[in-house]
C-alpha cells in the first residue's frame, strides 16, 4: 500500500531568497504546488525569470506547478522620510499631509500620495501603519492634512502601508500599475490572478473583464482583506460568488477588523467558499518565525493544522519563502504538518450537503461521485476526465480520503488543478483514443504507477463530448481487472 499523499496544497511566494534554479528546484522537491509572484515587489524581468525557471524545472521533474500573480492593489502608503526612518513615542503629535514634500518626512509630519485619504478620515478614527505596528488617533482633519496623536509608538520607515480600523478607506481596487501587471500576467500565461482589496463582487467583475481583455485565462482570486468584505454574510458571499477562489488575507484583514474576530471570520470564509464551490487559500504569517528559524513554533504548527482541519485548499508562505533564511525548510514543515493533520478522521468525514439542492448537471455528478466514493470502501480512486477542471474542483469541496485524479489534455488545466485539495493531475487526451478503450487506458496509467491494484474499484466521470467544458454527465463505477 502507498503511504497517503498530501491533499492540502502549498503556495509559496518567490522572492530574493528563492530566485536561483537550485532554490526553486528545492522548493518544488519539498512540495511546492503553487508559486506566488508578489507584484508589490520586484521588476517585470524578475518575475519573467522566475516564471521561466518554475516552468522549466517543473517540466523536468514531471510536476504540475501553478503560478499565481498577486496584484499590488490600492494599498495606501505614507511617503518617505528625510532620514529613511523615524521613531514615534506615545502621545507625540503626527501629521499626514498631501502637501508635504514626499522625500522630506520628519518626526512631526510625512507626505502622502493619496489625496482622498483626507476626506475619508474623521476625528476619532484609528489609523494603523505598518500592519498595525504603529497606531495613530485622528484629532482633526483640514483640507490638506490629517492631524493625529500616536497611541502605539515605534519605528516608522519609508512607504509603510496605512489601514483604518473598521475599514472604509475608499481607494478603487485596480490601479494603473495593476492594469500593467495584468498585461504581464497575460504575457506569462499565469494560472491565477489574485486581486488585492476588492470591496465587492463588482470589483471582481471589473478585474475579470480586464484579465480577459488582456488575453489571459487565469482564474481570479479575491483577497479578502477589507472590513467591508466581511461586514456580513451577504457581503462575503457576493465577493466569493464573483470569484473563482478567495484568499483569507490575514495580514490586512487582521489590521482592519482586529485580531479578536480574525479566526472566526477565517473559518467562515473557508466554509462559505467551499459551499459555493470555490477554491480557498489561507495566507499570511503561517510560519512567520521561520523567516529566521529552521523550525516553526507550536502556535504556527497549530495554525497550519487548524486551517487543514477546516478544509482549506491551500496554505501560503509570504516572507518566509520570499526573503527568509529557511524557505525550503518552511515548505517541508508545512508539508509535514498538512499530512499529519489530514490523518485525523474529521479530515475525511463529510456531511455531503444533505438537505441541499444542486444547480448543475456536472455539480450533481461530482457530488454523487463523492457520496459513492465515501460510502463504498472498495473505491480507491476517482478519475475525472475534464476540460476546465471544474468537475474535480467541485468533487474536492467534499471531505474525503479518496484521491481525485484530474485527467486533462490542457496544460492550463493541468497546472490549475495543483491548487485543489486532494486533486492530482494526470495528462490525458481521451479524444485520441477509440471510445471503447478510454476507461481502460485511464485506469492503466494509475495501475502502472502502483496506485491501483487488480480488484480495486474506481469511479470515472466524463462528458459525452470531450471538448465541452461543464459537460460532465456520466459516472461509472469500474473494477480494476
Ligand atoms: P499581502 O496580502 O501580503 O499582499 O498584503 C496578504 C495579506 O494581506 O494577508
Ligand atoms: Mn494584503
Amino acid at each position: 500500500m502507498h503511504a497517503p499523499r498530501r491533499r492540502t496544497k502549498i503556495v509559496a511566494t518567490l522572492g530574493p531568497a528563492t530566485s536561483s534554479p537550485e532554490r526553486i528546484e528545492a522548493l518544488i522537491d519539498a512540495g511546492l504546488d503553487v508559486a506566488r509572484l508578489n507584484f508589490s515587489h520586484g521588476s517585470a524581468d524578475d518575475h519573467r525569470a522566475r516564471v521561466r525557471l518554475v516552468r522549466e524545472i517543473a517540466d523536468r521533474l514531471g510536476r504540475h506547478v501553478a503560478i499565481m500573480g498577486d496584484l499590488q492593489g490600492p494599498k495606501i502608503r505614507i511617503a518617505r522620510f528625510a532620514d529613511g526612518q523615524i521613531e514615534l513615542q506615545v502621545g507625540d503629535p503626527f501629521t499626514l499631509s498631501i502637501q508635504h514634500p514626499v522625500d522630506a518626512g520628519t518626526r512631526q509630519i510625512v507626505g502622502i500620495e493619496y489625496p482622498p485619504l483626507v476626506q475619508d478620515c474623521t476625528p476619532g478614527d484609528e489609523l494603523l501603519l505598518d500592519d498595525g505596528r504603529v497606531i495613530l488617533k485622528v484629532d482633526s482633519v483640514d483640507e490638506f492634512a490629517v492631524h493625529t496623536t500616536v497611541t502605539v509608538g515605534g519605528p516608522l520607515s519609508n512607504n509603510k502601508g496605512i489601514n483604518r480600523r473598521g475599514g472604509g478607506i475608499s481607494a478603487p481596487s485596480l490601479t494603473d500599475k495593476d492594469r500593467q501587471d495584468i498585461r504581464l500576467i497575460a504575457e506569462l500565461d499565469l494560472d491565477y490572478v489574485a486581486v488585492s482589496f476588492p470591496r465587492s463582487g463588482t470589483d471582481m467583475e471589473q478585474a475579470r473583464r480586464l484579465v480577459r481583455e488582456a488575453g489571459s485565462h487565469a482564474w481570479i482570486i479575491a483577497k479578502i482583506e477589507r472590513a467591508e468584505a466581511v461586514a456580513d454574510d451577504a457581503a462575503m458571499d457576493d465577493l466569493i460568488r464573483a470569484s473563482d477562489g478567495v484568499m483569507v488575507a490575514r495580514g490586512d484583514l487582521g489590521v482592519e477588523i482586529g485580531d479578536a474576530r480574525l479566526v472566526g471570520i477565517q473559518k467562515r470564509i473557508i466554509q462559505h467558499a467551499r459551499t459555493l464551490n470555490k477554491v480557498v487559500i489561507t495566507a499570511t504569517q503561517m510560519m512567520e518565525s521561520m523567516i529566521a528559524s529552521p523550525i516553526p513554533t507550536r502556535a504556527e504548527v497549530s495554525d497550519v493544522a487548524n486551517a487543514v482541519l477546516d478544509y482549506t485548499d491551500a496554505v501560503m508562505l509570504s516572507a518566509e519563502s520570499a526573503s527568509g533564511q529557511y524557505p525550503v525548510e518552511a515548505v517541508q514543515a508545512m508539508a509535514r504538518i498538512c499530512l499529519g493533520a489530514e490523518q485525523e478522521p474529521t479530515s475525511v468525514k463529510s456531511h455531503h450537503r444533505l438537505g441541499e439542492t444542486f444547480t448543475r448537471c456536472d455539480e450533481t455528478i461530482a457530488l454523487a461521485s463523492m457520496y459513492a466514493a465515501n460510502h463504498f470502501p472498495g473505491i480507491k480512486a476517482i478519475i475525472s476526465l475534464t476540460e476546465s477542471g471544474h468537475t474535480p474542483l467541485i468533487m474536492s469541496r467534499i471531505r474525503s480520503g479518496v484521491p481525485i485524479y484530474c485527467y486533462t489534455r490542457h496544460e492550463a488545466t493541468q497546472r490549475r488543478a495543483a491548487m485543489f485539495r486532494g486533486v492530482y493531475t494526470v495528462p490525458f487526451d481521451a479524444a485520441t483514443l477509440p471510445p471503447a478503450e478510454v476507461s481502460e487506458a485511464a485506469i492503466d496509467i494509475l495501475r502502472q504507477q502502483g496506485l491501483l491494484q487488480s480488484g480495486d474499484w474506481i469511479i470515472l466521470t466524463k462528458g459525452d463530448f470531450y471538448s465541452n467544458s461543464g459537460g460532465t454527465n456520466g459516472l461509472k463505477i469500474l473494477r480494476v481487472a
